[in-house]
């Protein structure tokens, strides 16, 4: 059978792979010049730096056949996220552990001092936590919330944390050891060659023909069932509304010598209107030294418009409920099948979006040998 794959991103090309290694045709379409959608790394034309074009990108997962998946087509090298914040005037250690803890309270305090410490800090009349501020203020209290949390979570979402949901917040380890791992997974690595060779080495089978440059909506042809993974309400002309979005400015600076010193820091004081910078040659770790100048990208957030790039999915209430409608209207439809961040309109790491295609793979192939269409969402 030939499917269209809408999407080079890892969602489409891991989906490709499967079919195609099952024997089945597809041609894989992206609007974007290039493979990898929002992972797409290349090298500095100036100085040969990896740079993650579309913001900072770090591979991590529980997932054995996952990580086993992206050995297969890249060479991982070992990196781990160890993320600096300021605030205040002063430099601290995320996610927040026994060093920030120290740090900030001026303290030598052992793990279990510090437990107790942050504990009776911790709002314990909040049981259920409505809400990411209610959720900070019992994990970890006032004071840490206000230095590390609010100011950052208010400019990176434009809303007040009591606003958004506690599930946010959940994302982030506390730890009461000197671990400032950002990840508690026990994969985690960096492609040598960056996200977009991987991506294409995934696509390179003959069973898959890729047309960059292409839009979907203008590529005519005729296919057994198309599997879209772009923005579900684009596909539908936006016919209910635009399911919301925030974006991202990414302002670039260029240096010779280091910037930072290591590749990120966030700005948790909202009177500073970035969220982070990165500095890219330190995803790169055994390649640093090899760099004289430098690249760097302060991340200013927004509420995405019309022309944006989507980047932060804003499920809040009203947005939860468009959505419903679309993913109706989408079950309705004949013929396709949505999948991946833009596809189901969620916030997918990685892991989780080669976990899903791969699923959905398993599922197609299941279906066609019943003689049954794929399902609209897997
Ligand atoms: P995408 O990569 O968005 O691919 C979709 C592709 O579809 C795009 O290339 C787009 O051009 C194309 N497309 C859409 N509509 C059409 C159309 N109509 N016609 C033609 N082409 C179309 N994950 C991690 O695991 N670690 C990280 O450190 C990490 N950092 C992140 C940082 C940021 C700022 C963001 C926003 C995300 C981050 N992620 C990270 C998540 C990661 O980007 C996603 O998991 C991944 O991009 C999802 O892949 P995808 O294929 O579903 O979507
Ligand atoms: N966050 C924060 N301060 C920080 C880092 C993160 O308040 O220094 C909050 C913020 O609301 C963010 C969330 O924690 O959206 C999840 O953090 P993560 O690092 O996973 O954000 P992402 O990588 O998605 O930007």
């Amino acid at each position: 059978m030939r499917f269209c794959i809408v999407g080079a991103g890892f969602s489409g090309a891991v989906l490709a792979r499967r079919l195609a290694e099952a024997g089945h045709q597809s041609v894989v379409l992206d609007e974007r010049r290039h493979v990898a959608g929002n992972c797409h790394t290349e090298r500095d034309a100036a100085t040969g730096i990896m740079l993650h074009r579309y913001g900072p990108h770090i591979f991590h997962t529980a997932d054995r056949e996952v990580w086993d998946y992206v050995n297969r087509f890249g060479r991982m090298m070992p990196y781990v996220n160890r993320v600096k914040a300021l605030s205040g005037g002063a430099v601290y250690s995320l996610p927040v552990n026994l060093h920030t803890i120290n740090q900030f309270f001026g303290t030598t305090m052992n793990p279990a001092e510090a437990r107790a410490f942050v504990a009776a800090q911790a709002r314990r009349d909040i049981t259920e936590p409505a809400n990411f501020e209610e959720q900070a203020l019992s994990m970890v209290g006032d004071r840490i919330y206000r230095a590390f949390f609010r100011g950052y979570t208010r400019k990176q979402w434009g809303l007040d944390p009591t606003e958004l949901p506690a599930s946010i917040l959940k994302r982030l380890p506390l730890r009461f050891n000197y671990d400032d791992n950002y990840f508690n997974h026990p994969f985690q690595g960096m492609p040598a060659d960056g996200y977009t060779a991987i991506v294409a080495g995934i696509l390179d089978h003959p069973g898959i023909d890729v047309r960059l440059g292409c839009r979907f909506e203008e590529a005519g042809g005729d296919f057994a069932h198309v599997f879209y993974t772009g923005p579900l309400d684009r596909y539908f002309g936006y016919q209910l509304g635009r399911l919301g979005y925030r974006t991202l400015d990414f302002e670039e600076v260029r240096a010779e010598g280091d910037l930072l010193g290591t590749a990120v820091l966030n700005y948790c004081d909202e009177d500073v209107p970035f969220t982070r910078i990165s500095e890219h040659k330190y995803f790169a770790p055994w390649e640093a030294d090899r760099f004289t100048g430098t690249v760097c990208f302060r991340e200013y957030s927004r509420l995405g418009g019309a022309e944006d790039i989507p980047y932060y999915p804003i499920r809040l209430v009203g947005e939860k409920s468009m959505l419903s409608d679309y993913v109706a209207l989408a079950r309705r439809t004949q013929g396709i099948s949505f999948l991946g961040r833009l596809g189901t309109y969620r916030y997918l790491d990685m892991d989780v979006t080669i976990r899903e295609a791969m699923d959905a793979a398993t599922a197609t192939l299941e279906r066609l040998a019943e003689g049954a269409a794929p399902p609209a969402f897997f």
